[in-house]
């Protein structure tokens, strides 16, 4: 088990900064990112800065795919989905992994990482207008209502990530009330409301070789 925590830390390291895939750590002091913030490995520190256009553009993708714990495959899908949709594909790839279930319990503030929310989902104590869903890559239109089911609502970790999250706030995209951990999906976040290290127009011309 302490590796496979220490494999997410490493994510975060390779990529050189935050990418909050462990709930609560990632805001304290012992995240790796504050204690040893540079690459993994023998040569970590001593790696050179450099990096080819394409490298960049790789590593964005990769970065993207970590912060929502997808695989290559269907990291794949989303973007040609993505294309295939009217508007800016960047910011319709963004909207398309924003929209993901477990994407938004975790936005809502009812788990501490995109895993846990990920778990939840699995173990049916989510709903979306009424009916239990635990497939975590359903897409929530807009407008959808997410709740938890009951049982879940008092349980610790639920609890605790519902706190930390009135603590820090949760998406501005998203109705939630945490007291009785349900919210609406209002609608997409604009551009601005998302992560500006996110840099999709690389990832874009990635794909677009
Ligand atoms: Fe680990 Fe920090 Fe990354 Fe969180 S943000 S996964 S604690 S390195």
């Amino acid at each position: 088990m302490a590796r496979y925590l220490e494999a997410k830390c490493r994510l975060c390291r390779r990529e050189g900064e935050k990418l909050y895939l462990k709930g609560s750590k990632c805001y304290s002091a012992k995240c790796a990112m504050e204690r040893r913030p540079f690459a993994p490995g023998m040569h970590g520190q001593n790696r050179r800065s450099k990096t080819s256009d394409y490298g960049l553009q790789l590593r964005e993708k990769q970065k993207v795919k970590r912060i929502y714990g997808l695989q290559e495959k269907q990291f794949v899908r989303y973007f040609s989905d993505a294309d295939r949709m009217p508007g800016v594909t960047g910011l319709n790839l963004l909207h398309l992994l924003e929209s993901r279930l477990d994407n938004v319990v975790y936005r809502m503030g009812l788990a501490s990482s995109r895993t846990e929310a990920r778990q939840i989902v699995r173990h049916k104590l989510v709903k979306m207008d009424g009916r239990v869903v635990n497939i975590p890559s359903c897409r929530v239109p807009v407008g959808a209502r997410i709740e938890l089911v009951e049982e879940a609502r008092e349980h610790l970790r639920v609890k605790a990530a519902a706190e930390a999250a009135a603590d820090r706030g949760t998406a501005e995209w998203i109705d939630v009330d945490l007291t009785s951990k349900q919210g609406v999906f209002r609608e997409l976040p604009a551009r601005d409301q998302l992560d500006p290290n996110i840099r999709e127009q690389l990832i874009v011309e990635l794909y677009s070789k």
